[in-house]
C-alpha cells in the first residue's frame, strides 16, 4: 500500500521520534511506500481562517491545502503519530485536520446524511501519554482523547478499519520497558 504517516511532535529528539522511525522501519519492512509529513519539521498553517474560508466559500482550494489534499489521495492507508497534549492532539495536528479534511474532500453532507469520502483502506493511530494507563482506567478518561480522533475524525470520514495503540506514561517507565515498546511499534508498521 502507500501508506502516509503524519507526525506531530516538536522534538526530533523525542520519543514519538523514535516511534516514528520504528513504524516507518515496520512498514517499509512490510513492502509498503511510505511518505512521511512532520507537521514541525514542514509547517503547515494550523488555524483555519477567515481567508481560508473567504478561499473555500468561493469555490477555491488555498495551494496548501490542495498540496496535503494530493497526499492524503496518494495513500492508500494513514498512520497518525502524536503524544497526547490536554487529552487530545497538539494544534499542529488539529490545524491540519481542520484544513485539509474539508467537506467535499473528506465528507459530504447529502440528503441521506453524512457521508465519508475518504477510501483509505486502513488507519492507525499511535499515541504517548505522560499518564499512566491505570490513572486513564480510573478516571474512564481513555475515550476522551481516543474516539475523537478514531470515531469523531477518521471512521466519520468513511476509513472502516481504523486501530489505535497507546504507550503510557512513557517519560516515567524505566527504559527497559521504552525498549519493548518500540519493538512493538515495529510490529505495528510490519502489521499495517
Ligand atoms: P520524551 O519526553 O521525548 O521522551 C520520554 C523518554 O523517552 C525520555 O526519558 C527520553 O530520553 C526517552 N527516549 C527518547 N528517545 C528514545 C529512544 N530512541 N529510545 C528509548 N528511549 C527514548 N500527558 C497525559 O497523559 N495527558 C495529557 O493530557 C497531557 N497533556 C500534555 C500537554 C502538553 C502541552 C504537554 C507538553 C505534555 C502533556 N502530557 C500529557 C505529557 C505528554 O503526553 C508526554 O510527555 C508525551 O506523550 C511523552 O512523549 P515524548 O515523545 O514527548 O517523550
Amino acid at each position: 500500500m502507500n501508506v502516509l504517516v503524519v507526525y506531530s511532535h516538536p522534538n526530533p529528539k523525542s520519543f514519538n521520534h523514535a516511534v516514528l522511525e520504528t513504524i516507518t522501519a515496520g512498514l517499509k519492512e512490510a513492502g509498503h511506500a511510505v511518505k512521511v509529513h512532520d507537521l514541525y519539521a514542514e509547517p503547515f498553517k494550523a488555524t483555519l481562517d477567515g481567508t481560508d474560508f473567504g478561499q473555500i466559500m468561493g469555490g477555491t482550494t488555498p495551494p496548501d491545502i490542495q498540496k496535503e489534499q494530493d497526499l492524503v489521495s496518494w495513500a492508500e492507508g494513514l498512520v497518525f503519530i502524536y503524544p497526547v497534549w490536554w487529552f487530545g492532539l497538539p494544534a499542529a495536528l488539529k490545524g491540519w485536520i481542520d484544513r485539509v479534511l474539508l467537506q467535499g474532500f473528506a465528507f459530504a453532507i447529502t440528503p441521506e446524511g453524512l457521508k465519508g469520502l475518504l477510501k483509505h483502506k486502513k488507519a492507525l493511530v499511535v499515541n504517548t501519554t505522560g499518564g499512566p494507563e491505570d490513572s486513564y482506567d480510573a478516571g474512564k478518561a481513555k475515550e476522551i482523547y481516543i474516539r475523537p480522533m478514531t470515531d469523531g475524525t477518521l471512521r466519520f470520514c468513511g476509513i472502516p478499519d481504523v486501530q489505535h495503540k497507546t504507550f503510557f506514561a512513557v517519560p516515567s517507565v524505566p527504559p527497559e520497558v521504552r525498549e519493548t515498546m518500540l519493538a512493538e511499534a515495529r510490529q505495528l508498521g510490519k502489521a499495517f
